[in-house]
């Protein structure tokens, strides 16, 4: 029997990426049973709830609410209700609001209980054929040009697959970026997982940016990791394409072959004798 004074538990529920089946039985339960639903978009959401009869009661926690609803959905909890935390789609707190949430609890020794089910990246590295042992999850690039530089660049050395998210209209620029920083790697576009029209392109990612079709719906960009053959040469086209690059974003000339010898691994003076005419 549950004590008055017991505190809740914070369920971390997946929610469908696009085909409603994916749904699981658990979730449709434990979003029947619980006292509220925390969910990002309650609109959104509330159409979910509609099509499997559920009726719990909404609280809006998104990236703007967060601070207030947090606070609200902690004290609810430790008065003793279970709150089930969604997201629009897949996994809460996997580039979606819910990860402050986890920490606030776990923080206040509240019980925190994953609800498994549907997400993109994973959905998406499992039928890459790229490499499952070994990824890594980047999810959305920083905003600004200069972090996003700097994240690609350490990036570009690592030898396991990587997983990216990005917004349709992003796409093309995101994947010349990608193709700049890491090069002409295989890659995989993984397009409206469990949809209708869901489909897998792979190439090199020249090849994919060339290829985009409209309308491009969403998408998971997975990319094979750095190759050791990648390390014995790297032709000297390719290192001046990459300086001239990052000029022609505004870098000065010392930061720009800073930044091509530490990613290339090549001494400065070499670069700095290579550009000199340019
Ligand atoms: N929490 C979600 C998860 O667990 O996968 C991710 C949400 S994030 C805000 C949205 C991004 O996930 C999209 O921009 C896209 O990159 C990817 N995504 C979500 N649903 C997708 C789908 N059905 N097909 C391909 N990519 C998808």
């Amino acid at each position: 029997m549950k004590l008055e004074n017991t505190t809740g538990t914070l369920y971390l529920c997946a929610t469908p990426i696009g085909n409603l089946e994916d749904m699981t039985f658990r979730a449709v339960k434990i979003l029947r049973e619980v006292n509220f639903i925390a969910a990002e978009d309650t609109r959104h959401t509330r159409k979910l709830l509609t099509h499997f009869d559920i009726h719990t009661p909404l609280i809006r926690y998104d990236e703007f609410s967060k601070t207030q609803s947090g606070e609200k959905i902690l004290n609810l909890l430790r008065g003793g209700k279970n709150i089930a935390c969604v997201s629009d789609a897949g996994l809460p707190a996997i580039s979606d609001p819910g990860a402050d949430l986890v920490k606030l609890a776990v923080e206040s020794n509240i019980k925190v209980c994953p609800i498994p089910g549907a997400n993109a990246a994973l959905s998406a590295l499992i039928c890459s054929a790229l490499d499952t042992i070994k990824f890594t999850f980047v999810g959305f690039l920083p905003k600004t040009a200069k972090n996003r530089r700097e994240l690609l660049t350490e990036l570009s050395t690592r030898p396991e697959t990587l997983i990216f998210y990005e917004s349709p209209h992003h796409l093309k620029k995101t994947l010349t970026e990608l193709l700049d920083a890491l090069g002409n790697r295989n890659a995989v576009l993984a397009r409206e997982l469990t949809k209708v029209h869901e489909e897998f392109l792979r190439g090199k990612i020249s090849e994919l940016a060339e290829n985009l079709s409209e309308p491009i719906g969403e998408f998971v960009i997975v990319v094979e990791g750095k190759k050791n053959s990648d390390e014995v040469q790297t032709p000297a086209e390719n290192f001046i394409d990459v300086y001239k690059n990052l000029i022609s974003q505004g870098i000065d000339k010392k930061s720009a072959i800073r930044e091509v010898a530490k990613k290339f691994n090549l001494n400065r003076r070499e670069i700095y004798t290579a550009v000199i005419n340019l």
